[in-house]
Parts: structure tokens; sequence; C-alpha cells
């Protein structure tokens, strides 16, 4: 078997949350081009079918799942319908994820639990309730988008509830990979720095100097540059590799 065979996904059945724009939308693409055959959810109906239609014309089958994933009972509906579609679901990609720039004293009650019940929450109800299926199919891959923002404390802008959910993703991802790993359901998360999706305003000069410039490569990341570590991370490559979490910041944290 040749090293890149181990990047090929032909046959494996993929469910990536928040799949429609942005970075979930290149790790669909990605994935999909790895040869995995790949469902997408998110609450944008047109979105989400524009999506599909990309990954169809490379040749994959697609699937659209209308759910927001806050909601159990959609997360329930969710597996269930990619289930019958596909078979099963091999690899689980926890993408979909909010930030909000407020500073802490400003930020209503209902503000703090929508990011902790999209961005922690829903990952682990996503998470559960796929795990049971690779469980019975005798293991799978999990993949969760983590940040960079687990780690640091980003400037100029407050954003506690983001960074406490992403610190939240990483230990999560640690403590899931070594429950499962019996399971043989490895386990390991991305952790981004800036890239360049509707979330993440990195054109604005306001923060030129701290999310660019203070980076050793000085500049932002394209989602397409991020999705090759989600493949990886997905595929036999990573075989050896759970409880991991991978981090692509161009070098922001090294200062
Ligand atoms: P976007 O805002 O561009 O995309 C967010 C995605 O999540 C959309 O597809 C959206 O679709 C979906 N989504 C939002 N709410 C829900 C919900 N309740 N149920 C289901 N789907 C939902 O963000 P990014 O692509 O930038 O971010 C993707 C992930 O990457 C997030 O976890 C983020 O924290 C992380 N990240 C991003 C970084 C960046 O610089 N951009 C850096 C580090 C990490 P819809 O609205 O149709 O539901």
């Amino acid at each position: 078997m040749s090293v890149l065979d181990k990047f090929d996904l032909t046959g494996r059945r993929v469910l990536v949350t928040g799949g429609n724009r942005g970075l979930g939308r290149a790790f669909a693409l990605a994935l999909a081009e790895a040869g995995a055959d790949v469902a997408i959810a998110a609450r944008d109906a047109e979105r989400n079918a524009a999506v599909v239609a990309e990954i169809e014309a490379g040749g994959r089958r697609g699937l659209a799942v209308q759910a927001d994933i806050t909601v159990r009972a959609d997360v329930t509906a969710m597996v269930e319908e990619v289930t019958a579609a596909f078979g099963g679901i091999d690899v689980l990609v926890n993408n979909a994820g909010i930030a909000i720039h407020r500073p802490a004293l400003e930020v209503a009650d209902e503000e703090w639990q929508q990011v902790l019940d999209l961005n922690l929450t829903a990952l682990w109800n996503c998470s559960t309730a796929v795990a049971r299926g690779m469980i019975d199919n005798g293991g799978g891959v999990i993949v969760n988008v983590g940040s960079m923002s687990a780690q640091i404390v980003n400037r100029p802008q407050w954003q506690a509830s983001y960074n406490a959910s992403k610190a939240g993703v990483h230990h999560l991802t640690r403590s899931l990979a070594a429950e499962w790993a019996a399971h043989n359901i490895r386990v390991n998360a991305i952790a981004p720095g800036y890239v360049k999706t509707e979330m993440a305003p990195v054109d604005q000069p306001e923060f030129r100097q701290h999310w660019i410039l203070d980076a050793p490569l000085q500049r932002y990341a394209t989602p397409e540059e991020i999705a090759p570590s989600v493949v990886y991370l997905a595929s036999d490559a990573s075989a050896f590799m759970t409880g991991s979490v991978l981090l692509i910041d161009g070098g922001y944290s090294v200062y």
C-alpha cells in the first residue's frame, strides 16, 4: 500500500455539522474528494443543497440534512436520516460553531448559553448519538473543530464564552478518546488560528495588528488550507493518533 493510499476515504460515510459554508464546506468537499460519501447538517436548506450539489458534481454521494443541532430532537433525527441513507456513519466532523465578541460583563445570560449550547453541548450530543452506531459497526473516527482560542486569549476583542467553549472541546476530545478507544473510535481535534470565513472578520483594519501581524506567517488561512488536516485525521493516515489536538495557526501561539 502506498503512503497516499492511507489518506484514501473511498467508501467511508461522513457527517459534517455546519457543512454549508466556511470551514465546514471546505471539509465536506475535501473529504468527498478523498473518496467519502458526505452528509452535511445545518439550518439553511438552500445553502445545504448548494454544497451537496458540489459534492455530487465530484462523483460522490451527498446528503443535505436540515437541522439545528442545539435541539436534541434534531440531532436524533439527523443521525437517523444519515444512518438510513448511508447505512452507517464512519466519520463525524463536529464543525458547527459560533463566536460572539463582547466584554465579559456585557454578555447576557442568553448569549453565554447560545455559545455553550452550540460549541460544546451540541458537539457532545452529536458525538454520543453517532458513537452508538459506530460501536455497533466496529469503530469510527470523530474530528472535533476546536480553536487556538482554547489555549490563547484573543485580542483586541473579548470573547470569553467562545474561548471557554473551545477549551471544553479540547478536553472533551481527550476524554472521549480515552473512553472510546476500547470501541475502536479515535477522537481528535484541530485547533485553527484565524481563517477567512463569515465568522472571522479577518480583513477589518482594527484587527490587523493583533490577528495578522502578530503571527509569524503574518496572514490568515483559507478554509482550503485547513481541510487537508481533517482528511488526515479522518483517514488511516492518522491510525495511531487519538486524543490529540492539531494546532494549525500560522505560528500565532508561539509567542
Ligand atoms: P461560519 O460562521 O462560516 O459557519 C458556521 C457553520 O455552522 C454554518 O454552516 C452554519 O450553518 C452552521 N451552524 C450554525 N449554527 C448551527 C446550528 N444551530 N445547527 C446546525 N448548524 C449550525 O464559521 P466558520 O466556518 O468560521 O467556523 C466553523 C468552525 O471552525 C467553528 O466551530 C469555529 O469555531 C471554528 N473555528 C473558526 C475559526 C475562524 O477563524 N473562522 C478559527 C478557529 C476555529 P447554518 O447557519 O445554516 O445553520
